[in-house]
């Protein structure tokens, strides 16, 4: 259905195509009355369609016109625009390719219809096709930064990493990256791959790039603190866990399963000590801790239940209905804490337990860049009793 916009674009193209055939006539003495009357007469047959809703119909007169060249092209592309905001893609790719079809356009709009080509098949999900145009416009036109940032988006769907870096490296050095941090992301990526391999020599040499990438980078310390764990040495991915907490602190759910997992698989009386210390007599910081037990799944370990009458001080209305049902939370059993966390435990792993900070994406696992805006570093824990269902979710 035609909305505003398009009508206004519909204006824009009369407008365009007025000037089409006007300047047409002056500039090529070389036509006849008869051809820009047939001219005239095929935009305005266009045009009908259009407004008639008759997309099709539009879209094969304006094809059909041979007269794609500089004078006309502005219709074209306005038509193409139309099309595209209208969420037709395929009809905008058919207009864009019958612009570059023609021998006579001058270089720059063979370049811009280039660019609206490669961002319709992009649109469309096209990517091998969209990936061919934007590196030659990324080889060699003005438009090379756009080109480099959509490979960057292109190479990142394809979750392929060492292509996604190489464009990033060639984006900043003419233009500003969209996000800065995504190249540290992707040699972690290729760093959590090579661990997978049990190739910890190649997962180690891509942390270091990434680390010269990005200086005090957390996700770089988690992945070494993976390779820590992988190797036995679980003094070091304490170490590591313990400074990624100090420094970011809303990376505490996804810290406590390494310092838990290197207790267990090599505790010593010296990272018991160590982890004692990290449940802090501040009854904010003890909440805290609880709260992102619960977040990692970590509802059952003793220590949650020990710090829950903490957490229900600090969720307010959590604490209210502790209260009404079983009593002040200081003096709930070690049974009804324990209980109380295992509950909470499932509540939460029946909903989203992390939401994105820029766009709201909501979803039950930790994503390091988000599916809804794409944006880096963006994901924490969600507040643990979300009264406002629906404010958020997507
Ligand atoms: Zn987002």
């Amino acid at each position: 259905m035609l909305i505003e916009p398009s009508l206004t674009l519909i204006v824009a193209l009369f407008v365009a195509a007025g000037a089409g055939w006007f300047f047409g006539r002056y500039r090529r003495p070389a036509s006849t009355p008869q051809q820009n009357d047939e001219l005239k007469e095929g935009y305005f047959q266009g045009l009908r369609f259009l407004l008639n809703e008759e997309p099709d119909k539009a879209l094969e007169v304006f094809l059909r016109m041979v007269d794609v060249d500089n004078e006309t092209v502005e219709t074209h592309f306005a038509l193409g625009n139309l099309y595209r905001r209208r969420g037709e893609v395929e009809r905008a790719i058919r207009v864009h390719e019958n612009i570059i079809a023609r021998p006579s356009l001058s270089a720059a709009h063979r370049m811009h219809a280039k660019l609206a080509l490669a961002e319709d098949y992009f649109r469309a999900g096209l990517f091998d096709r969209a990936e061919t145009l934007f590196q030659q416009l990324a080889a060699d036109s003005p438009q090379r930064a756009t080109a480099l940032r959509y490979l960057v988006r292109i190479y990142e769907q394809q979750r392929d990493w060492e292509q996604a870096i190489a464009a990033h490296e060639r984006l900043v050095a003419i233009a500003s990256a969209e996000h800065p941090t995504a190249i540290a992301h992707y040699h972690c990526e290729l760093a959590e791959r090579a661990r997978t391999r049990g190739d910890f020599d190649g997962a180690r040499a891509h942390l270091r790039r990434a680390r010269e990438a990005q200086r005090n980078f957390p996700r770089s310390a988690l992945v070494r603190a993976d390779v820590a764990l992988d190797m036995g040495e679980s003094e070091l991915a304490a170490t590591l866990c313990q400074r990624i907490v100090e420094l970011h602190p809303k990376l505490l759910a996804l810290a406590l399963p390494r310092v838990l997992r290197a207790l267990r698989e090599k505790g010593s009386a010296q990272l018991e000590q160590r982890f004692a210390a990290w449940i802090r007599p501040e009854p904010s910081a003890r909440a805290e801790l609880a709260y992102a037990a619960i977040v990692a799944g970590l509802e059952q370990e003793p220590f949650v239940s020990d710090c829950l009458p903490d957490l229900l001080r600090e969720e307010a209305s959590l604490g209210e209905i502790a209260r009404a049902l079983a009593g002040e939370p200081t003096q709930l059993t070690a049974n009804q804490r324990r209980d109380l966390a295992l509950a909470l435990g499932r509540v939460l792993r029946r909903t989203q337990r992390y939401r994105c900070v820029e766009c709201g994406f909501a979803s039950a696992s930790h994503f390091w860049q988000c599916p809804g805006c794409r944006s880096w570093d963006a994901f924490a824990p969600v507040a643990l009793l979300d009264l406002t269902p629906g404010m958020y979710q997507r």
